[in-house]
């Protein structure tokens, strides 16, 4: 049986205000480099400038495309 794969960048930001982490798409915050409301704490930050880390996750799907296992593929620089 063969596997397919996705693939999803994310980046790791933590707000600065209060610490909470946050998980998005790369695209969204490094391409675009908008700013993001603290569901937390209200504040408004940018997710670039407080980037702490970048992976990038393999979905292993089924025959019908539903996910089976995300992996931890590897670190993004
Ligand atoms: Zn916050």
């Amino acid at each position: 049986m063969a596997h397919n794969k996705a693939f999803l960048d994310v980046a790791v930001s933590v707000c600065p205000y209060c610490g909470t982490p946050y998980a998005d798409a790369s695209w969204y915050v490094i391409e675009l480099g908008s700013d993001v409301e603290c569901g937390m704490c209200g504040r408004t930050w940018n997710p670039k400038t407080f980037k702490v880390d970048r992976i990038l996750l393999e979905f292993v799907l089924d025959d019908d495309g539903n996910v089976l296992e995300v992996i931890k593929e590897k670190h993004v620089e």
